[in-house]
């Protein structure tokens, strides 16, 4: 479960991205937030996993406050969190293979990450990743030669080698093809109905959002302005 208690967030230029959001999001919901360019989708997902602080209010992760968490149980809390990018985010020059055993990598001590190597049990999970999303073919394959909508598998996989309970994806769509953006959702789905993992998704077209979610967050300025479940929501919120 994902709580956020009246939490706002003001840069350090004075912009207001959350204007005291109050939302309480079970584990397993599939929720996709939307809203304009500007309306603070980006800065709700940062917030939750803190990769910025917030400036005031309270988040809570499985009852844990991530707000005041520290050192080893920051990091604690957010190896139940994974993170999907826009830009997909992977280390390009590298094969798909380590690039989803980097999800592993806060389960090992520092040296071994180094030296770069990983049990078998976790070599043998992220075939697993990469098979779930069907991409076990490339396993070898440099990451920056992949299409889009194959890097974002790959970043799918990575995650799910993390296994994370949690997913926050940043407009993980919003450069792929039609064809693809399906595959990818299709994917989100797969691994939230299979795994029950809880998945916040931002999303800039609403289409997309009443495909997929079970319950659409309307953000605009900072606020919420529309929270319901996908029979309710309008073209206009
Ligand atoms: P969205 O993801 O919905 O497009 P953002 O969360 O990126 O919206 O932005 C919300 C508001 O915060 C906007 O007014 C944006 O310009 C502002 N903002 C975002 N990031 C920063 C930043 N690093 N510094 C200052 N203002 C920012
Ligand atoms: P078992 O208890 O036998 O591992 P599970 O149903 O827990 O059975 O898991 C089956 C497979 O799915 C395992 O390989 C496990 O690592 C993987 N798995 C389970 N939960 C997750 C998760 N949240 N993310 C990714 N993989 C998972």
């Amino acid at each position: 479960m994902i709580k956020l208690q009246n939490v706002s967030k003001t840069y350090q230029n004075g912009t207001k991205g959350l204007n005291n959001i109050n939302l309480t999001i079970p584990a397993g919901e599939f929720v996709a937030i939307v809203g304009l360019s500007g309306a603070g989708k980006s800065t709700l997902l940062r917030s939750i996993n803190r990769l910025h602080d917030i400036s005031e209010g309270d988040i809570l992760i499985n009852g844990q406050s991530i707000t005041k968490a520290k050192g080893s149980q920051l990091r604690m809390i957010r190896r139940n969190i994974g993170m999907i990018f826009q830009s997909f985010n992977l280390v390009k020059r590298t094969t798909v293979l380590r690039n989803v055993l980097a999800g592993r990598v806060g389960y090992h001590s520092t040296i071994r990450t180094i030296l770069g190597k990983f049990p078998q049990k976790d070599i043998d999970l992220a075939f697993e990743s990469l098979d779930r999303v069907n991409i076990a073919e490339k396993a070898y394959t440099r990451a920056d030669q992949l299409s889009g909508g194959q890097q974002q598998r790959v970043a799918i996989a990575r995650v799910l080698a993390q296994e994370a309970q949690i997913i926050l994806a940043d407009e993980p769509v919003a450069s792929l093809d039609p064809l693809t953006t399906k595959q990818v959702m299709d994917d989100l789905k797969k691994i939230n109905v299979e795994f029950g993992i809880t998945t916040i998704v931002n999303l800039h077209f609403i289409d997309l959002a009443r495909e997929y979610a079970t319950r659409i967050i309307g953000l605009r300025a900072g606020e919420v302005v529309f929270d319901g479940p996908v029979s309710e929501a309008t073209d206009e919120k």
